[in-house]
């Protein structure tokens, strides 16, 4: 039985990405909702209607590129 906060792969379905840092609903990343002339660059700006696992592996490959 899935798990009605986490899907299989771990990613969350609703609430707060504590990890990158953005809201989700029912797995995709929400918009940030900071003005748009602030180049605030958080995920909620970046990955706005993507998928959260994508944003994840975005936000992972990243770091592992060290910036
Ligand atoms: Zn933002």
């Amino acid at each position: 039985m899935e798990n009605p906060i986490k899907n299989s792969l771990g990613n969350l379905r609703n609430g707060y990405d504590y990890d990158i840092q953005c809201w989700v609903r029912e797995g995709l990343v929400l918009p940030c909702g900071h003005r748009l002339s602030m180049d605030c660059r958080c995920a909620g700006r970046k990955y706005a209607g993507r998928t959260i696992a994508y944003a994840r592996k975005k936000e992972s490959e990243k770091i592992i590129e060290g910036g």
